[in-house]
C-alpha cells in the first residue's frame, strides 16, 4: 500500500472519529430510566373510546353497549373500521397479559420552538394529556398466538400518528431489538406523515428506520406490516412498506401523498376508490386485506408458519420402492390423447393442489411493484407439518375470481415477479418451494411486453439457479414454453402421467412449421412431449401415475401418489448441505444438450465400420453354427415313415 493511500486513509478515519465526537446528542429527546411499562398499563385505563359515535356508514350510534364497537373500535352493524387505539390494539393482537414495553420512555421536544396557531410544545402536552401516550407510538416484546413477537403500533389519535424522532427512534430500536434477539417483528400503522413541527429531522427518520429494517431483513428475520387507515406520507414510504408480508384493513385508506394533499398538487377531483386498500391490493401493493377482528388469527398463523425452521420437523422415512409407480402393464396414451387429457376442463389445477396438501394454505398476493396477476398462485403452507412455500400456475383462475380475470389464462410478467418474490422469502425463511406447472405459455400481448415479461422470465430462471432451499416442482397439466420452464429450475422434477412439457405448444409449432395448426397432432408426436418422452430424455426424475381416464377421474389418488414423492424429495434434498445443492442443481441443467467430442466421433466411426464387417461375417457363421448343431443333435436311429 503506498503511502499516500495510507495516510489518506488515516486522515479519513480520524476524521470520522473527530466527527464522532464534536457532533452533540440532537437536543430534542431526552430518555427516562423508568420502563415504559407501568405507565402503559395506568394510561390505559384511562384512555377509553368516546362513549358514543356515530357510524359514519350505516348512522348506527355506537357505545359502551356494543361488544364489538367497544373491544376493537367496528361497528358492530357494518363492520365500519373506527380509528382505533394503541392500547386497544395490543390488547386485542397480543396474547393476553402478554405485552412488555421495551426501550426507555422518550418524549419529543420542541427543539425548533415551532408555532402555527399554538407552539408545538402545547400541542405536545395537549395530545399528551388527551390520549395518555407519551407519543403516537407503543413498542414492546409480546406472543402472539403463543409466539415471541416485537410488536410496534401507533396511534392516530396523537398528532394524526405523525412520525417525529420519537417514532422514528422506537421504531429504529424495536428492529434494532429484534434482530439481536432474533425475534419476528409486526407494526401496525396509521399516520398521516412526517411531523413537520420537528422539520428535517423527520424527515430523516424515513432513512433511518429503512436502514435499520434492511439490516434485520438481511439477518434472515420475518416482519408482518399491517396497514389501518389512514397510513400516508414518510411512514408508509419508509418502515410499512418494507414487511415480508403486508396486510391493510377492509377500505383503509392508504396512499403517498393522501388523498387531499393528491387532489391539491394535481388540480384534478380523484377518481372514488382511490388511495384505498383495494385499489392497492389490486396494484400488487398488498398480500391481503383483513378485517381487524380475525388479524391476531391471521398474524398468529403466519408467525407460526415462519417461526418453525422445517429441519425440526419430523423426517418422512419414504423409501423408494414404496413410492406409487406407473404400472408396466399401464396402457401408454399417445401424445395427442396426453394433450386432450392434459387440457380437460376437470382436470384439478394448482389450486386444487395446494388445498389438499396444505388446508391452512395462506395465499400471499402482489409483485410489490404493478399488478397481481391470479395465474400464479403462491404462499406459505405446510405438508404434513412441514412449512413450505408454493407458487403454483392456475389455469382456470375464471372459475374462482371474477369475470374480467376469466379473459386472460396466460401468466403475466407480475405474475413472475410475484413468484420471484416468494422465492426471495423462502430463501429468508429456510423453507422449501414446491412449484406447480400448467401454462400454455406466458403471455404474450404488448402489455405484458411492455411490463417486461422475457425480463421477468429470466429473473425467475436465475433466482432459482441460485436459491439455497430445497426446489421440487410437478408439471400437473401443460407445461408450454419458458412460461412454464421459469417455475421448473428444481432439484427434482415431477411430471403426472398425463402431463406435457413441451418447447411450444403442438398448434404453435403447427403453425410455424406448416403455417397449419391443424397439423397440431402430427407435431405433438414429433415434439416427444408426454411425461415418459421426458423421463427417457432426462428432463423429470419421476412419473406420478393417474387413473385410467385421468387425473380428474379419482384426484384424490393423484394427489396421494403426489405428496409421497413431494416428501420423499423434501426429505431427501434437505439432507444436503446447500452447497453440494447448488451445484448439483448447476450441473443438472448444464448438462442438456447433445455435444460430441471429436474423438467419441472418430471412435464411434470404427465402431460401426467394426459392426458392418461383423455384420458381414454373421451370415456364414450362423450357417456354419447351425450345421454343426444339426449335425450334433440329429438322432441315432430314424423310422421311416
Ligand atoms: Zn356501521
Amino acid at each position: 500500500m503506498s503511502i499516500n493511500k495510507t495516510f489518506a486513509q488515516t486522515q479519513l478515519k480520524l476524521s470520522s472519529a473527530l466527527h464522532s465526537l464534536t457532533v452533540p446528542d440532537l437536543p430534542h429527546l431526552h430518555t427516562d430510566l423508568f420502563p415504559m411499562t407501568l405507565r402503559a398499563k395506568l394510561l390505559a385505563a384511562a384512555n377509553p373510546l368516546p362513549p358514543s359515535q356515530q357510524c359514519p356508514r350505516c348512522k348506527a350510534e355506537l357505545g359502551a353497549a356494543n361488544k364489538i364497537y367497544s373491544q376493537i373500535a367496528v361497528c358492530d352493524f357494518c363492520g365500519y373500521h373506527f380509528v382505533c387505539p394503541a392500547f386497544k390494539r395490543i390488547a386485542h393482537l397480543a396474547d393476553t397479559d402478554s405485552f412488555h414495553s421495551i426501550g426507555h420512555a422518550i418524549e419529543p421536544v420542541d427543539f425548533l420552538h415551532f408555532t402555527d396557531n399554538q407552539p408545538y410544545s402545547v400541542r405536545l402536552r395537549k395530545y399528551q394529556q388527551q390520549t395518555g401516550l407519551d407519543d403516537a407510538i407503543l413498542v414492546g416484546r409480546c406472543r402472539i398466538g403463543g409466539i415471541k413477537t416485537v410488536l410496534v403500533v401507533l396511534d392516530f389519535r396523537f398528532m394524526g400518528g405523525s412520525m417525529g424522532s420519537v417514532m422514528g427512534e422506537l421504531v429504529t430500536f424495536a428492529f434494532e431489538y429484534a434482530r439481536k434477539h432474533r425475534l419476528p417483528v409486526v407494526t401496525v400503522a396509521t399516520s398521516g406523515g412526517a411531523r413537520m413541527q420537528e422539520g428535517i429531522i423527520s424527515l430523516m427518520q424515513m432513512p433511518k428506520t429503512a436502514a435499520a429494517i434492511q439490516r434485520f431483513h438481511a439477518a434472515g428475520l420475518f416482519y408482518v406490516s399491517i396497514l389501518a387507515s389512514p397510513t400516508t406520507g414518510g411512514v408508509f414510504a419508509s418502515f410499512a412498506s418494507l414487511g415480508d408480508v403486508m396486510i391493510a384493513e377492509p377500505e383503509a385508506i392508504i396512499g403517498f401523498a393522501g388523498p387531499r394533499v393528491a387532489e391539491q398538487a394535481t388540480g384534478q377531483q380523484l377518481p372514488s376508490g382511490s388511495h384505498r386498500a383495494e385499489l392497492l391490493l389490486a396494484s400488487g401493493h398488498l398480500d391481503a386485506i383483513t378485517a381487524r377482528a380475525d388479524l391476531p388469527q391471521v398474524i398468529a398463523t403466519l408467525l407460526k408458519a415462519t417461526a418453525v425452521h422445517p429441519k425440526q420437523h419430523h423426517t418422512h422415512n419414504i423409501q423408494t420402492n414404496k413410492l406409487p409407480q406407473v404400472s408396466s402393464t399401464t396402457t401408454r396414451n399417445t401424445a395427442w390423447e396426453s394433450v386432450q387429457l392434459t387440457r380437460h376442463p376437470q382436470r384439478p389445477t394448482a389450486r386444487d393442489y395446494i388445498r389438499y396438501l396444505s388446508p391452512n394454505f395462506l395465499e400471499l398476493q402482489g409483485d410489490r411493484c404493478n399488478g397481481n396477476d391470479p395465474t400464479i398462485v403462491t404462499g406459505l403452507g405446510e405438508i404434513k407439518g412441514r412449512t413450505v412455500l408454493f407458487i403454483g400456475q392456475e389455469r382456470h383462475p375464471a372459475t374462482r375470481q371474477n369475470s374480467e380475470e376469466a379473459a386472460q389464462i396466460r401468466p403475466r410478467p407480475e405474475g413472475y415477479r410475484k413468484a420471484i418474490r416468494m422465492m426471495k422469502l423462502a430463501a429468508k425463511l429456510h423453507c422449501p418451494l414446491i412449484t406447480f406447472i400448467d401454462t400454455i405459455g406466458a403471455d404474450p400481448s404488448i402489455e405484458s411486453e411492455q411490463h417486461g415479461i422475457a425480463s421477468s422470465l429470466a429473473h425467475c430462471l436465475s433466482t432459482m439457479s441460485s436459491l439455497p432451499v430445497p426446489i421440487v416442482a410437478t408439471i400437473i397439466g401443460e407445461g408450454a414454453s419458458g412460461g412454464a420452464v421459469a417455475l421448473a429450475v428444481a432439484d427434482h422434477i415431477l411430471m403426472l402421467q398425463n402431463a406435457i412439457y413441451e418447447v411450444i405448444a403442438p398448434e404453435g409449432a403447427a403453425t410455424i412449421l406448416y403455417r397449419d395448426a391443424s397439423r397440431a397432432r402430427q407435431v405433438a408426436e414429433q415434439l416427444k412431449l408426454t411425461a415418459f418422452d421426458c423421463l427417457n430424455l432426462g428432463v423429470v426424475d419421476a412419473v406420478i401415475p393417474e387413473p385410467p381416464g385421468g387425473a380428474h377421474i379419482d384426484p384424490s389418488s393423484v394427489m396421494q401418489a403426489l405428496e409421497q414423492h413431494l416428501l420423499y424429495a423434501i426429505t431427501n434434498l434437505e439432507s444436503v448441505p446447500v452447497k453440494h445443492l447448488l451445484t448439483r442443481r448447476y450441473r443438472k441443467f448444464r448438462r442438456y444438450g447433445y455435444f460430441q467430442h471429436k474423438h467419441y466421433l472418430e471412435i464411434r466411426a470404427f465402431t460401426n465400420i467394426l459392426a458392418h464387417l461383423l455384420h458381414q461375417l454373421q451370415n456364414p457363421l450362423r450357417a456354419r453354427v447351425s450345421s454343426l448343431v444339426a449335425r450334433l443333435t440329429r438322432p441315432k436311429h430314424s423310422f421311416a415313415t
